[in-house]
């Protein structure tokens, strides 16, 4: 292809990136237009909308059944601040009604992710493959982009193919900063990216409490880093690695930095009976001894714990077998109850890479005017989603994100067109 060929210029917005952010901007451009644009999304991956697929274990958690741009918000350990103002313009129930008129219903789950009522993250990708068809957005897979620069006039968007295009506005929607690119287009014009740091991951423990237990979870949890001050209620999973589920994920989100620099080598307490006091546990132990002196504390869980996590929790506070309520110590008790609200760990190490489900870190969100997701330094340059200094805890809120900011860009390059 030429590069001054009329086919490979004057795009009115060249999107970098074709995941959620990217895609759902690029809908919006078309849809809001007054009249027909030529968009075009470039993405270097094989496929489109890649992560919507993997995403919420196949089944897209969407959005958080939170209606509240303040409340919705507090989600994001970074970002709180950012984001009420954009929120206000697009939440959960835009996009919840965005869908519905589109036939994709959602369901809300106790905890209130929210989810195609198919289950199927492919229902949001038909979605947005369907919508771009309608509005001929251009799609090119394989394309990865390697600079992006401005002529006074157009942006120049040169393409690893040694293809360059030109386009009046820029969205850069590349994802999170562990890939380089998007941070790397972004300062070359001028801007500051935090650096890449994972956020939602699990600890990794060693620890004879813990072993061949995986798979078990409490619903009522609470982790806390004593050393951070900081704890996060929620449910608690076992794993091969050691600790997950979303208390833990949760915490890791909004220490991510922190947990960074301490290279991930810290002290966790769990308390597996939510937030019931030592008293409240010690007045329900005295009732038990009253009423079932004759019991084997092993063999009966209480405070609906698994079994097999209760006996081992009992073994640590040195309760064997054979011990009853009738004749447990005062010692025993009082190491079973600091087992049950307080259990310590050590954590040596993160999960996996693979596991790592967000990265923190991205382009200063003070350099973004968010009425817009326009450049401040750079006017038609763009940006949307995790390449952004801004991430969510786990439950729906970093699409939340994608789509709010996707949605945002996208108007705005529709109304200056
Ligand atoms: C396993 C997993 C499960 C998840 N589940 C959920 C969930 O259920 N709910 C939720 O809210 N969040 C979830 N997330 C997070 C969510 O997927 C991301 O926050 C979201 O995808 C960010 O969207 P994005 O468009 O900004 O970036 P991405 O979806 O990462 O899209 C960016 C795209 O840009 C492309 N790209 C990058 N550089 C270039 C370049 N130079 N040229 C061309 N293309 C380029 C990439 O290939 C990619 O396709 C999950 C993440 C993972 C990894």
């Amino acid at each position: 292809m030429n590069s001054d060929s009329d086919t490979d210029s004057n795009f009115d917005l060249v999107v970098i990136g074709g995941g959620a952010a990217g895609f759902f901007a690029a809908i919006t451009c078309t849809e809001l237009s007054e009249k027909p644009r030529r968009i075009l999304i470039l993405e270097k991956g094989s496929d489109v909308l890649q992560k919507v697929k993997i995403s919420g274990g196949g089944r897209c958690n969407v959005t958080h059944d939170c209606h509240d741009p303040r409340e919705f918000a507090k989600n994001y350990p970074r970002g709180q601040k950012a984001l009420p103002g954009p929120l206000h313009r697009w939440n959960a129930g835009d996009m919840i009604d965005w869908l519905e008129q589109r036939g994709i219903e959602l369901k809300t789950e106790a905890d209130g992710r929210m989810f195609p009522i198919t289950d199927s993250s492919q229902t949001i990708i038909d979605c947005f493959l369907g919508e771009a068809r309608m509005h001929n957005i251009e799609i090119r897979c394989r394309t990865e982009v390697s600079e992006v620069t401005h002529d006074g006039s157009r942006f120049k968007i040169a393409l690893k193919s040694d293809v360059t295009l030109a386009s009046k506005n820029v969205l850069i929607a590349t994802g999170g900063v562990r890939t380089p690119s998007g941070g790397n287009f972004a300062k070359s014009f001028g801007h500051s990216v935090e650096p890449a740091a994972p956020s939602l991951f699990t600890f990794k423990i060693r620890d004879p409490r813990l072993d061949g237990l995986a798979g078990i979870s409490v619903p009522v949890g609470v982790a806390r880093i004593p050393d951070l001050k900081l704890e996060n209620s929620g449910p608690i999973l076992i794993t091969h690695w050691g600790l997950s589920g979303p208390g833990i994920l949760k915490l890791s989100s909004k220490v991510a930095r922190d947990l960074q620099s301490r290279n991930y080598q810290f002290r966790v307490q769990i308390s597996w009976t939510g937030n019931q006091s030592r008293a409240e546990i010690s007045d329900t132990f005295s009732a038990i001894r009253d009423s079932s002196g004759r019991q084997q504390i092993q063999s009966h869980s209480q405070f609906s714990i698994p079994g097999r996590l209760w006996k081992r929790l009992c073994e640590a506070a040195q309760i064997d077998a054979s011990t009853k309520w009738g004749n447990v110590t005062k010692s025993q008790t009082a190491a079973l109850i600091d087992q049950l609200i307080s259990s310590e760990f050590q954590v040596d190490g993160k999960s996996m890479n693979k596991d790592e489900f967000v990265t923190c870190g991205g382009i200063t969100v003070k350099e973004v005017d968010f009425k817009t997701m326009q450049s401040r330094l750079q006017l038609g340059l763009y940006f949307a989603g995790e390449v952004l200094d801004i991430d969510g805890v786990t439950g729906g809120f970093n699409f939340q994100s994608a789509w709010t900011t996707g949605r945002i860009c996208g108007e705005s390059v529709a109304v200056k067109l």
